[in-house]
């Protein structure tokens, strides 16, 4: 597919990918795979509206702890250790 649309930062070409993104809603994170717009310049992901509803909802259900639609794929972990001179 191409598209004649340009990024919205830098005006760069958008190409349409498969990208999967990381949601947080308070401590925990979910990752969605879907199709955006990616710009070939500067990286810029720019999503159809119904996915930032979508992404939104996810990130509402994060914080609730409503997750049962989700499946678990592992622990996050923080890192607290700085990284040696
Ligand atoms: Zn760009």
């Amino acid at each position: 597919m191409t598209t004649k649309e340009l990024c919205p930062m830098c005006s760069g070409f958008l190409i349409e990918k498969n990208v999967e993104t990381l949601l947080k809603g308070g401590n925990d994170v979910a990752s969605y795979r879907a199709d955006a717009l990616v710009c070939s310049k500067c990286g810029e992901r720019v999503y159809p509206v119904q996915l930032v509803k979508r992404f939104e909802k996810i990130r509402r259900q994060l914080t609730r702890g409503d997750i049962s639609d989700f499946e678990p794929i592992g622990h996050s972990y923080k890192v607290t250790v700085e990284e040696p001179e």
